[in-house]
């Protein structure tokens, strides 16, 4: 850094100083303003922000001292060095100046070789200062914004957007399947995808919208002024472009996808960490129901839903059981080949109002519902369709060792009515709101129940729930439940 590159502000009720330094520091390369006041610098740091505040003790209005208080107040794009221009310098002047805020102190009549001097010892503070901002503020791997500059924008996007009700959205992108990547490739080529993940979604970008890697594989990115709908529509956009980008490892060439969560800010929404919060939230459900797609909030937000329990009761309900506890077993589990007419027969044998649908290896492809199959079954060209055409592939899933109250927790927050259980990517049962209201009403019963009496293991049917092992009542309502999407 040479002088050009540091910007001073010299404050001075004396025009004669004022002009003797400005000439010393502008003839040593330093670009150089003047304010004969306390209001006037303060005017002038409100346009442009100096790298050097070089200011008089005592001035009419607003003297030295609180120019420096009101400097240091301010939320500034960087660190500003202030000197002090004082006849004398007490210990008490000393201190005080210290206090709020001061960097050094230079005594009048000031004399040109110091003055140059300690503006080379100071530069040499503040370049270190903003290598530490740098390092803090930006991704050395990505070049991108770290989460916590992150955060200090929306932040201020944040109260922006509430003054002028301007829309504020967000947007969750997280890499899939990751892991892979560095297990098959290696991390430096792990380290590669992510730097062409950063430059396309940085690409992607307006000059107003900010990218950041808010962690690992994870980036998290501000659009303001755009609605949900339209922040939706950039990350499609986005994920269309990653999902087709070729990124050059060794002698060839990778394919990554990613899942995206968008949020707009809602009325209801109580600060800025909220938001990103909302938009991770259906990054989640992007990643449940099968990764490389877009899922946007709204679609999963049930306002009008109270939270009927709070976090301590519904632990206490739900202790340690598993969603396999609460589930209610497949009573059918069509193939995506089946036509829906062979489907529409298996499911007026089981009286299944819906059910998941699975590819030729048994693991999860999509879901149907009778609605689905009542309007294709009036063609014969639908009749005659496999499920796949047909199928939903939006499905939430839930392997069976997930703790229960966290389906509980996922299907009392959203409109999605039911997900899918799984054990180990291959359906095993379901669980909706309905099964979740009958398992209720059994925990009450068995609460209540007086426990029957011990049987010898000997005489138990193989299919029983052993009671004593599983003091809360299992659901083993038949009632299918209604998943997918809403
Ligand atoms: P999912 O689709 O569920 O997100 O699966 P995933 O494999 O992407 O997620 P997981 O959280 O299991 O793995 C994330 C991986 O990202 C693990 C970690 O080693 C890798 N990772 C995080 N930061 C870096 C990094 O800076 N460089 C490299 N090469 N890998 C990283
Ligand atoms: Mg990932
Ligand atoms: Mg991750």
């Amino acid at each position: 850094m040479t002088p050009a590159d540091y910007k001073v502000l010299l404050v001075d009720d004396d025009p004669t100083l004022l002009l003797l330094l400005s000439r010393w520091l502008t003839v040593a390369g330093y670009s150089v303003r003047t304010a004969s006041d306390g209001q006037e610098a303060l005017d002038a740091v409100e346009l442009e922000c100096p790298d050097f505040l070089i200011t008089d003790w005592l001035m009419p209005n607003i003297d030295g001292l609180k120019l420096c208080q009101k400097m240091r107040e301010m939320v500034l794009p960087h660190y500003v060095y202030i000197i002090f221009l004082t006849v004398q310098t007490g210990a008490n002047e000393m201190i005080a100046g210290l206090e709020n805020g001061a960097d050094d102190f230079l005594t009048k009549p000031v004399c040109e070789g110091e003055l140059l001097a300690r503006m080379k010892s100071s530069a040499r503070v503040l370049e270190l200062e903003r290598q530490l901002s740098l390092m803090a503020h930006t991704d050395s791997l990505t070049g991108l914004s770290t989460q916590r500059s992150f955060y200090e924008l929306l932040e201020k996007e944040w109260h922006r957007s509430r003054r002028s009700r301007a829309p504020l959205s967000c947007v969750m992108m997280d890499l899939d399947f990751f892991k892979r990547v560095n297990d098959v490739h290696g991390h430096p080529a792990g380290d590669s995808v992510l730097k062409f993940v950063a430059e396309l979604l940085a690409d992607c970008c307006r000059a107003s919208d900010t990218v950041c890697r808010y962690g690992g594989e994870e980036f998290c990115i501000m659009l303001p002024d755009t609605t949900e709908n339209d922040a939706a529509v950039w990350a499609e956009r986005a994920r269309a472009r990653l999902s087709s980008l070729r990124i050059p490892v060794g002698l060839s060439y990778l394919n990554v996808t990613g899942s995206f969560g968008v949020a707009q800010c809602r009325k209801d929404t109580q600060n800025w960490e909220e938001l990103v919060d909302l938009a991770d939230q259906a990054l989640l459900c992007a990643k449940r129901m099968g990764r490389d797609r877009i899922i946007r909030y709204a679609s999963l937000a049930d306002a009008a839903e109270p939270n009927l329990v709070g976090t301590k009761q519904r632990d206490t309900i739900f202790a340690d059981q598993l969603a396999r506890d609460v589930m209610v077993p497949l009573t059918i589990c069509p193939r995506a080949t089946d036509t829906v007419e062979e489907a529409t027969r298996a499911f007026l044998r089981q009286g299944a109002p819906a059910a998941p649908v699975l590819d030729d290896n048994g693991a999860l492809a999509g879901f149907v519902s009778e609605k689905d199959l009542i309007m294709a079954m009036v063609s014969p060209e639908g009749r005659g369709q496999p499920l796949s055409s047909i199928m939903r592939s939006n499905v939430i899933c839930y392997e069976e060792d997930t703790p229960a109250s966290v389906v509980y927790e996922f299907l009392s927050r959203v409109s999605i009515r039911g997900v899918v259980i799984t054990d180990r990517g291959r359906p095993t049962g379901m669980i909706n709101r309905g099964t979740l209201l009958r398992w209720f009403q059994d925990w009450i019963a068995g609460k209540h129940a007086v426990p029957p009496p011990a049987v010898p293991s000997s005489c138990r049917e193989d299919n029983t729930t052993d009671r004593a092992s599983a003091p809360i009542p299992r659901s083993r309502d038949s009632e299918p439940a209604v998943p997918a999407a809403g």
